[in-house]
């Protein structure tokens, strides 16, 4: 660094540089959208600038007409893409352009593999924003300064994207900012006003600023600029428009804005409301999860405009936190521009038009579940973990979010979530009036878990629930369609009329004939359990545990544990087979320390099976090798 110039060299967070490689390899076939990406910052900037004019007019500094230009000077070979809007001073520049200020950034490059192709498509995902310059620039120079700032506060930014930036404070007159790509050897074709306008046209048309050009004229077999502006770009709001003059790409590209997203949408409904409240929404289901969905602090929600003006992004009064994942836009033609977050939490307006635009997801949704089922299992492994939320989040749309879910079921036993209640419903047994699930922290544990043991002879189907949120959703369904969702590792199990009279007679003889078993058991367990009784749910293992109807599931208990929450312990039932041999073993057993340790080994291993921690293992042991050191050699 010279002492004469102020300008500085800054480094690269390390990740910038990974990404900017990566990025100028997979994007390359598609470079044209760094243009798209460009524009789509401007007129954020744009939107950000006329709202904070709002209550600042001082902001637009005599310029309100806010557009974007597009220029190129030949003999240079460069490009120039320059807006009015916000700009960024200083410490914006070094947060925003120096670093990748994405929550999951981390998680980003953990999943790089290094296979060309499949880290392209993870690129896509991750969004590359402003960045996406570099596939066609060997240089990028960018001048900005922040509106209400004196013209001594310029910044320039520059970076050949290798592995560090220089940063320097200028004077700049004009507010906002201006990007200029040196480009490239052999990227000429962006030199030419037809290949850049129909870049425009095919990616930014919706934007709703105008995009300018300066038109040109042929001389001397020369494209050369003129003096003379034109608008390239349809300049009026996408969602304005009647939903018959927009093509299915417009929509598509308009999502890529939105979103910041690089894939398309999986889905989207656009809707003019009129009555009480007037509103027009657009509101899309994106393909894939962003890498911050898990993140409560994420950005990029719903946009929320006041009659075309842009207000806010991420207004997320607009959206309940199950539906996080949709992206768009909603125009109120009737709330005050100077809406600010605080009154958006107590009007009476924003619910009216959350609870219209929720039912158009939902409906949404739903149609895509019945009219294209593969597309909305795609929906679901993307989005169903989020989705579950719904149950406990939304009271007023629990059946129709209810209908929404997809599980795991014995009937395929696969891990895949595809069975819906209605489908589950569909297949009751004669008899049957609930609805079984199980929880478990994996599937596996899920599928063998004992418990299922009399329902799988039966052919009574069980939903396998694995996920982390599956215990909040089962605390908060109690019933769908009208019948009552239970687990099967909770309260006496109680199959009605599944079991035939037969059965029942059998089971009350077995119970008679083990009550001083079950005496004699319970004693010795004493405080480790909170009852001991004989049970028919099981066929091939000797005991299993269960909680009562209201506690905590030991599943639940476990999850909160290794959270490193506060949970209540709660004692579980041990039920013993009465048809197993190890427990025919244990009723003949005199010896009284024997019986001790057998008693207790069934039911450390009853804990065991249902994927519980011993709380003395050693002693486990010693009991099991006990045992089979008795065996006949
Ligand atoms: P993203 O747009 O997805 O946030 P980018 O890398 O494209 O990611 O941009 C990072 C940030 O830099 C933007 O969120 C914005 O704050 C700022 N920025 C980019 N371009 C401009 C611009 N033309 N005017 C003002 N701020 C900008």
């Amino acid at each position: 660094m010279s002492a004469t110039s102020s300008k500085e060299t800054l480094g690269f967070q390390a990740e910038v540089k990974q990404l900017l490689q990566l990025m100028i390899h997979s994007l390359y076939s598609n470079k044209d959208i760094f243009l798209r990406e460009l524009i789509s910052n401007a007129s954020d900037a744009a939107d950000k600038l006329r709202f904070e004019a709002l209550t600042d007019s001082a902001l637009f500094e005599n310029d309100p007409d806010l557009k974007i230009r597009i220029a190129f000077d030949r003999d240079a070979r460069t490009l120039t893409i320059s807006d009015n809007g916000i700009g960024m001073n200083r410490e914006e520049v070094i947060s925003h352009i120096g670093t990748i200020a994405k929550s999951g950034t981390r998680e980003f490059f953990s999943q790089l593999s290094g296979d060309q192709k499949k880290d392209a498509a993870l690129i896509g995902q991750f969004g590359v924003g402003f960045y996406s310059a570099f596939i066609v620039a060997d240089r990028v120079t960018l001048t900005t300064r922040r509106a209400g700032l004196t013209f001594d506060h310029g910044v320039r930014w520059e970076s050949a994207g290798a592995g560090d930036y220089t940063l320097e404070t200028v004077n700049r007159p004009e507010r906002g900012t201006e990007i200029v790509l040196h480009l490239r050897e052999g990227e000429d074709e962006f030199l030419s006003d037809w290949k850049i306008k129909s870049v425009i046209r095919t990616y930014s048309d919706h934007i709703t600023l105008p995009i300018v050009m300066k038109k040109t004229e042929w001389k001397d077999g020369v494209e050369t600029p003129t003096l003379d502006d034109e608008t390239v770009n349809r300049a009026s709001a996408l969602w304005a428009r009647s939903k018959k003059d927009i093509t299915d790409d417009e929509y598509r590209e308009f999502y890529k804005h939105v979103a910041h997203d690089f894939e398309n949408p999986l889905a989207w409904s656009h809707n003019r409301v009129e009555g009480k409240q007037d509103y027009i929404s657009l509101l899309y289901v994106p393909t894939h999860a962003p890498f911050d969905l898990y993140d409560r602090e994420k950005r990029h929600g719903i946009k929320l405009y006041v009659r075309r003006v842009f207000i806010m992004d991420d207004a997320e009064q607009l959206m309940p936190q199950y539906l996080r994942f949709v992206r768009g836009v909603i125009d109120s033609a009737d709330l005050p521009l100077n809406v600010s977050r605080e009154i958006l939490q107590s009007s009476r307006d924003i619910e009216a038009i959350k609870s219209g635009s929720v039912k158009k997801v939902l409906g949404l949704l739903e149609d895509l579940a019945e009219t294209q089922p593969e597309k909305y299992i795609e929906f679901w492994n993307a989005f169903g973990k989020v989705l579950k939320e719904g149950p406990g989040e939304d009271y007023a749309n629990r059946e129709r979010i209810a209908a929404l879910l997809r599980f795991a079921s014995t009937h395929t036993d696969t891990d895949a979530q595809v069975v819906s209640l209605k489908d589950y419903i569909g297949r009751m047994k004669e008899g049957q009036t609930a609805i079984y699930t199980i929880t478990a922290d994996s599937f596996a544990a899920a599928q063998h878990s004992p418990h299922l043991e009399i329902f799988r002879k039966k052919g009574i189907e069980v939903l396998l629930l694995t996920d982390r949120v599956d215990e909040w959703l089962m605390s908060n369904l109690a019933e769908f369609d009208g019948k009552p969702i239970k687990s099967v590792a909770k309260g006496g199990l109680d199959l009605g009329a599944l079991e035939d009279e037969a059965e029942k007679t059998a089971q009350k003889e077995a119970e008679d004939q083990l009550k001083p078993l079950v005496e004699r058991i319970k004693t010795t367990l004493g405080e480790r359990v909170k009852d001991v009784r004989v049970t028919h749910r099981l066929t091939d293992s000797p005991a299993c545990l269960v909680t009562g109807e209201g506690d905590m599931s030991a599943n639940l208990e476990r999850l909160l544990k290794a959270a490193g929450q506060a949970a209540p312990t709660v004692r579980p039932t041990l039920e013993i087979n009465p048809s197993h041999a190890l427990v025919t073993r244990l009723n003949g057993e005199s010896d009284e320390d024997r019986f001790k340790d057998w008693a207790n080994l069934l039911f450390e291993q009853a804990l065991l099976a249902e994927g519980g921690q011993l709380d003395d293992p050693a002693s486990f042991v010693r009991r099991l090798n006990g045992l089979l050191a008795m065996l006949p050699g």
